[in-house]
């Protein structure tokens, strides 16, 4: 029998050792009578509990078990009582201050030679803060597969495909939109396999335009057509954005593709709008210069008719004069090449061709122009000076829809000055680099000017203070510019009129 309390006199040796024993373990130790009632407790027992062992020994096991686990554990207890088996069970026991904490506790019977039990020896060890944690850890992992369900159904539901790929590209992830829209399987789509649904015309430059981004490591998108599952291709804009590490290493690439169709569309049907619009208004352009061209290929005609006549008259002498023949031949050729020329230069500004950019020398295309409308400056005799820059970076443009641009500035300038009397007419058209590497080509004039409110109004369409004028040609000479990638605008110039400029990108940037 082991006392509670050391009692009078000098304590038996081992059992001061186990009483010391008892105390210094961070845990609840018990012993109980064969039925369960405490005789000893150690420290810990006893303020955990907030009760004397004397105090303890009246207590009933529901005072100090919570109530949930309580069935459980009286019907264990029995069964040891019964059968001396140990008791070995976690539960809830109630602390002094109310509050219960969770227990790991275990009960060994001690008994004589005979197995009767004579005693038990009960160590209850708080696990409190294991199962708290336990707990959270379990409702943690709850949320988190919550989550990611959660998670799952958004990125199958959004508007787009969203995918994921490795470091190399490789596509490791593909959500259900994809799946929907191409009807492809898992397998098949999976590391490249989606790249059999782009179409044949964008693959290859998607194909490049990727590689520099797994190369780079930077984010960048593209627009690219994918074949859906009924064979029909739609526009996507495809975006790519890289995870890095520390260190600026890719980990992932995440990436979502956008629907953009009929954007797509709007935006073709915009441009065949705007090129009809631009053609309309280069026919309108030429039918201004039609008088002074029609002069202009008649001048050659008759040149080469009465050289003709001569020639012929050469030859009929005796003896034929056959070198002033000759001469009469070349000059013959001569007008013949002049009028053929102009017609040529008509020809290209009449023909509706699809825009297409190449390497533009703008000097060329301004004297072009200028020839094509020598003959109608002449007559509105409008003194011309050109600027031209030598060794002219060439532009990336399109010939055909530039000089058209010139064409229209050039004509203005002319109407700008045609009623003027009090100054000369003046024209300059002048070229240059520009700080960006830009070129730039600019048409300045004597004229009226442009009052500084209007400044942006006259690039607005259907916008003109002629009485016949249309008002297109300024807006659509705009958007061919800015389609381009360049800007046109208008500024005051020196000889007192307006001086209209236009930049266009060099094509030397873009290899
Ligand atoms: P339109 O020539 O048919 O009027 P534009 O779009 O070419 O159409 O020009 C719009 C307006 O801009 C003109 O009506 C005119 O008022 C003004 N404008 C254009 N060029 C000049 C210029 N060189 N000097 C003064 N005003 C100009």
């Amino acid at each position: 029998m082991v006392e509670t309390e050391p009692s009078g006199g000098p304590e038996d040796p081992t059992i001061a050792t186990f009483r010391a024993l008892a105390d210094a373990m961070p845990a609840s130790v018990l012993l109980m009578t064969p039925d369960g009632q405490v005789e000893y407790a150690n420290q810990q027992a006893v303020a955990f509990r907030g009760a004397s062992v004397e105090e303890q020994r009246a207590w009933k096991t529901a005072q100090l078990i919570h109530p949930d686990d309580l069935p459980q554990a009286i019907e264990r207890w029995a069964h040891c009582v019964a059968t001396g088996d140990r008791f070995e069970m976690e539960y809830r026991v109630r602390r002094a201050d109310g509050a219960y904490r969770w227990f790991h506790v275990r009960g060994q019977p001690v008994k004589d030679a005979a197995g009767v039990i004579l005693r038990w020896c009960f160590l209850d060890v708080d696990i409190d803060d294991r199962k708290q944690g336990e707990a959270l850890l379990a409702q943690t992992l709850a949320e988190l597969a919550a989550s990611k369900l959660r998670l799952r159904a958004l990125i199958d539901t959004v508007p787009g495909f969203v995918w994921q790929a490795a470091p190399d590209g490789s596509v490791e992830f593909l959500n259900q939109r994809w799946f929907d829209y191409t009807g492809m399987q898992l397998e098949d789509a999976l590391g490249s396999g989606w790249t059999s649904r782009i179409h044949p015309a964008d693959a290859t430059p998607l194909g490049a335009y990727w590689q520099g981004l797994l190369a780079s490591g930077q984010p960048g998108s593209f627009e690219a057509r994918l074949r859906g599952a009924d064979d029909s291709y739609r526009w996507f804009l495809i975006r790519a954005v890289p995870l890095l590490d520390d260190t600026g290493r890719v980990l992932r690439w995440y990436g979502q593709n956008t629907d953009i169709e009929d954007r797509k569309q709007a935006e073709l049907s915009l441009a065949r709008v705007r090129s009809e619009l631009a053609h309309v208004a280069r026919v309108a352009s030429l039918g201004a210069l039609t008088a002074s061209i029609a002069h202009e290929v008649n001048q050659p005609l008759s040149g080469i008719i009465t050289n003709a006549n001569t020639c012929m008259r050469m030859l009929n002498t005796e003896p034929p004069n056959l070198a002033g023949a000759r001469e009469t031949v070349r000059r013959t050729l001569r007008d013949g090449n002049r009028a053929s020329d102009v017609v040529k230069r008509l020809r290209a500004l009449f023909a509706r061709t699809e825009a297409s950019a190449e390497p533009l020398d703008l000097n060329e295309a301004a004297r072009e122009v200028l020839a094509l409308a020598s003959a109608e400056l002449d007559r509105a005799d409008v003194c011309v000076h050109l600027d031209l820059a030598e060794r002219l970076p060439r532009a990336w443009a399109d010939r055909v829809q530039v000089q058209q641009v010139i064409l229209n500035l050039l004509l203005n300038a002319l109407e700008a000055m045609s009623a003027l009397d009090d100054r000369p007419k003046r024209l300059w058209v002048g070229t240059s680099t520009e700080g960006t590497g830009n070129v730039r080509l600019s048409v300045g004039d004597s004229g009226t000017g442009v009052d500084p409110q209007d400044v942006e109004r006259i690039f607005q369409a259907f916008h003109s203070t002629k009485r016949t004028g249309m008002g297109v040609g300024l807006s659509v000479s705009r958007s061919i510019i800015d389609s381009h990638g360049g800007a046109l605008w208008v500024e005051a110039s020196d000889a007192g009129g307006a001086m209209f400029a236009f930049t266009l990108p060099r094509a030397e940037a873009r290899a």
